[in-house]
């Protein structure tokens, strides 16, 4: 039924076996992975991990950059430093990876499910406005949710496989309601919204440099922001918590060991030298997959209005998940990774009793979403 499909990609990548998305390593890496090796500098102090948190803060237009152990952890610190504690409550996406509210659990808070839009996939502004006018009051500058009773300190939109959400509506909206914004831009890095930077309109934003995304250190992080207080503040908890001083180890609070190796941070550094390229070389790709899918039943997801995505992880829409089930065996039995988005958070044991908005995006886009190969061509 999907032959079309599964010949024309594996034309595209010229491969048998064809995986979701994997790294490409074509520049500076073994160069500065060894000068890395040969300095013997290779864990949380050295060269590469200011250069990395130099050239990712011009990349964005973030003023601070701080390096982290990987997305998770940078959300976890972010969450932090917006205030989020045990008992608080944090509104979220159902149509996200688990790291997101894995992250908001680790500060003893609980997720709210909030509704996407189908044209960007992310946190919709409608939706977020109407819970919290219908469910929430404002008491001594706190955001207080009617139902439980608990302080919504923070919300965290994710712009997803790189599309980004209407950021600014959300911000915004947030704003009204004395809610703290940490973008998860795990996802989107050269990825921009309205000419800017996605993770950049919140008070903080993270990204991931896991194995899977569109640059990669094997794994890292890190966390984005304008406010040179939270930057060092994020620097100071991420390394133990330790007090600045030539040699004397003094910690005053309980912190935490995510700072990122200069290992990868050197990874990084070569990583971000091609990110033009690999930019590029995904935009054509979409194109590529657009028109393939123009005369077609299926959807391809193109990037929303406003926006320049980075095209991360290329989707498509089946018709129902009856369909969507057909064509995931049928690729993958064809040696074609595909994969379907992500089951809903609300549905997962760990976040069942979570409250939730009306999530009718959502579960259409659970149904029918799958993404196709997606790595960056080497042409
Ligand atoms: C990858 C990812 C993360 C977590 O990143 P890690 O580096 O794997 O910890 C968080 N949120 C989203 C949406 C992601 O895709």
């Amino acid at each position: 039924m999907f032959k079309d499909f599964i010949n024309f990609t594996k034309n595209l990548y010229d491969q048998d076996a064809i995986p979701l998305h994997e790294p490409r390593f074509i520049g500076n890496e073994k160069i500065y992975l060894n000068d890395c090796i040969d300095s013997t500098f290779v864990s949380s102090s050295g060269k590469y991990i200011e250069i990395f948190e130099e050239n990712i803060a011009k990349f964005t237009g973030s003023k601070f950059a701080i390096a982290t152990t990987n997305g998770t952890s940078a959300l976890h610190i972010s969450l932090i430093l917006s205030g989020v504690e045990r008992g608080n409550e944090v509104i979220t996406q159902p149509l996200t990876f688990v790291a997101t509210c894995n992250a908001i659990k680790y500060c003893g808070a609980n997720p709210i499910f909030i509704d996407v839009d189908k044209e960007t996939l992310g946190l919709s502004p409608k939706a977020l406005e109407k819970f919290l006018k219908d469910n929430t009051f404002i008491r001594n500058g706190d955001c207080i949710n009617k139902t439980s009773g608990n302080i919504i300190k923070a919300c965290v939109p994710m712009h997803t496989f790189g599309h980004p959400c209407k950021i600014d509506e959300v911000k915004k909206i947030c704003d009204r309601f004395h809610l703290k914004v940490i973008e998860d831009a795990a996802e989107s890095l050269g990825s921009f919204f309205k000419n800017k930077h996605t993770g950049t309109f919140g008070e903080l934003g993270i990204m991931s440099f896991n194995g899977n995304k569109i640059i990669t250190a094997g794994g890292g992080g890190c966390i984005l922001t304008n406010d040179k207080f939270l930057a060092s503040q994020a620097k100071y908890l991420t390394t133990t918590a330790k007090v600045n001083h030539q040699w004397e180890y003094n910690h005053d609070i309980v912190g935490y060991n995510y700072r990122m190796p200069n290992l990868n941070a050197a990874l990084l550094v070569a990583q971000l030298e091609n990110i033009s390229n690999f930019l590029s070389s995904k935009r054509q790709l979409a194109e590529t997959y657009k028109s393939y899918f123009k005369n077609s039943e299926i959807t391809f997801q193109i990037e929303p209005k406003n926006s320049k995505s980075n095209y991360w992880l290329n989707a498509i829409f089946l018709a129902d998940k009856a369909e969507r089930d057909a064509f995931l065996q049928e690729t993958n039995e064809s040696g074609l990774f595909t994969r379907p988005i992500w089951t809903l958070m609300n549905k997962l044991n760990m976040f069942q009793d979570a409250q939730c908005g009306s999530l009718e995006n959502a579960i259409w886009l659970e149904q029918r979403t799958v993404n196709i190969p997606s790595s960056v061509r080497v042409l």
